[in-house]
């Protein structure tokens, strides 16, 4: 019903949209940006104006915007000006590419496959399947990191058939993000020449555009399952 903008222009934090449905539980807009959460990525907060009133919204539901309780509704049919914390948004953009870098950093350089992520602004997990941890691994990847991230490679998303995805080794490599059969479209995040896979989220244009990235933990969590966790500085 909601057209998702942030799925093919993840740099929109605020538009104009109309009430499709109104209530204490959710609110429906015709297009939202705000990312309704998942692959690790919590769902984004922020505001509806209208005729100068306010209602925040506290995150996404399967229902719609959750706004925070006792703020005004629209009514349905109202136009609405939406605008994200854009603040927050964008430190989670950050993160989230920043864990991309790491994770082809770390299959590159390490050979190991993510098993699952996850985020809040400035601050990531991910867990790796490595076996064995070499000496000095920490500052290995923090270099290795950041120096891809001084290289300015481009984030490209686009968006394929299911078809076109599942053949695609880089794709179908990452254990962590797989797609359910109903789904016939999906997205690819390309961190060009570095990690690409199927992702939803929302990341910045370019690897520069991360900032540094500090491995702030290497926490052994038993049978080859290594967490790594990432820092950003604000
Ligand atoms: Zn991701």
């Amino acid at each position: 019903m909601t057209y998702p903008l942030y799925w093919r222009d993840q740099s929109v934090m605020d538009w104009t949209a109309t009430v499709l449905a109104s209530a204490p539980e959710a609110i429906v807009l015709d297009e939202s940006a705000f990312f309704p959460g998942g692959g690790g990525q919590p769902a984004d907060v922020g505001q509806l104006e209208w005729a100068g009133v306010f209602t925040r919204i506290e995150g996404v539901s399967a229902a719609g915007l959750v706004p925070a309780e006792g703020d005004p509704l629209p009514a349905i049919g109202t136009v609405v000006h939406a605008r994200l914390d854009d603040v927050r948004r964008r430190q989670l953009m950050r993160t989230h590419s920043g864990l991309h870098v790491v994770c082809g950093v770390v299959y590159r350089d390490f050979g190991a496959l993510v098993t699952g992520s996850n985020m809040e602004p400035l601050l990531g997990r991910m867990d790796f399947n490595l076996t064995d941890v070499p000496s000095g691994f920490k500052a290995d990847l923090e270099r290795a990191v950041n120096e891809e991230i001084t290289r300015d490679r481009a984030i490209l998303a686009r968006v394929v058939t299911r078809e076109d995805a599942m053949v695609d080794p880089d794709v179908m490599r990452t254990a962590q993000h797989l797609i359910p059969p109903e789904v016939e479209e999906i997205r690819i995040i390309d961190v060009d020449g570095l990690d690409r896979q199927a992702d939803a989220g929302t990341h910045v244009a370019s690897t520069r555009q991360i900032g540094e990235v500090r491995i702030a933990k290497v926490e052994n969590k038993g049978r080859g399952f290594r967490r790594v966790r990432i820092s950003l500085p604000a």
